[in-house]
């Protein structure tokens, strides 16, 4: 019997960055939207958020998934800053938060201009310290992701944090539905997604670039576009190329904005993380299920 294909080779460049005998491996099933996994290499484990559910879960390869916080305040992306710190988007209370060591959790950012923020979605932190995360309005939509409520802010923005002031800047206000975002691995280039397809689909499902010049944004330019579905979570590895979420699976695009393949997963992808002890495996959030698949690409965030 034919087998399902699970990539799609478009450019030969794909072709060294996945294993040919690696198969995907569904981890978890039970979420209603997976979303914001982020490895953590110290503990050699996986947290992601079930955002419906109001919960965290945790994945690791001797214990399989146990409930890692519950209620979650309906909590979306996810990173760790420089110390290794979680630093999480949550819908419920509108807020981007950090868990301290000792496990208390602190808001370190709730407002912009004096108007509570959307509902943040997506995270990273940069090597100086800096964190920076989007602000579409998904969480205050309905009941479901969070709280329905009328948003306070005029745009959907883009944010650049410095927790050691608390100076809140919005670096990018142009966006319809800005949602996941990436450095490239010299920290030269941010990678912004803009998912307004989702609700109407004369609205960008694409991927924004801009040069990142002393914290603030320049030069931005359509890096690609997304051609089934939208792109929500994404993410660079080493040699540049950006994998992202999408309908179909995960697409990944060459530095130079081709797209050089897919992977295809059964279900809508939301978000993706590399991962594992060598982060040269992919963990993918698809709408109730966790997935997993060996590539030999390296990711590029840390720690
Ligand atoms: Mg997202």
């Amino acid at each position: 019997m034919a087998r399902e294909p699970i990539y799609e080779i478009d450019d030969p460049r794909f072709a060294h960055l996945i294993v040919g005998s690696a198969r995907l491996e569904e981890l978890y099933s039970g979420c209603r939207w997976a979303e914001g996994p982020v490895w953590f290499s110290d503990a050699n484990q996986l947290v992601w958020s079930d955002i419906p559910n109001q919960r965290m879960l945790r994945w690791t390869p001797e214990g399989g998934v146990s409930v890692f916080r519950q209620p979650s305040s309906f909590a979306n992306g996810h990173t760790r800053d420089r110390q290794g710190r979680l630093i999480s988007c949550e819908h419920g209370t509108r807020r981007v938060t950090r868990t301290e060591i000792d496990g208390s959790i602190r808001t370190l950012a709730e407002s912009f201009d004096g108007r509570r923020l959307n509902s943040p979605n997506d995270v990273v932190v940069r090597s100086d310290g800096t964190i920076w995360f989007t602000d579409p309005t998904y969480g205050i939509l309905s009941d479901y992701e969070g709280y329905r409520a009328e948003p306070e802010q005029e745009g959907r923005n883009v944010y650049r944090l410095d927790p050691e002031t608390g100076e809140l800047a919005a670096v990018a206000t142009d966006f319809n539905q800005p949602n996941g975002l990436a450095f490239s691995p010299d920290e030269t280039i941010l990678y912004v997604a803009d998912s307004g397809a989702s609700h109407d689909d004369a609205l960008p499902r694409h991927i924004r670039a801009f040069d990142v010049v002393d914290g603030r944004l320049a030069n931005g330019r359509v890096f690609a576009t997304i051609d089934k579905g939208i792109p929500d979570g994404i993410r660079t590895d080493t040699a540049g190329n950006l994998w992202s979420s999408a309908g179909d699976g995960v697409h990944c695009f060459a530095p130079d904005g081709v797209r050089i393949g897919k992977i295809f997963v059964p279900q809508t992808v939301a978000n993706l993380t590399f991962g594992g002890p060598r982060r040269n495996r992919l963990f993918i959030a698809a709408t109730t299920s966790l997935y997993a698949i060996y590539v030999t690409a390296t990711g590029a965030q840390v720690p």
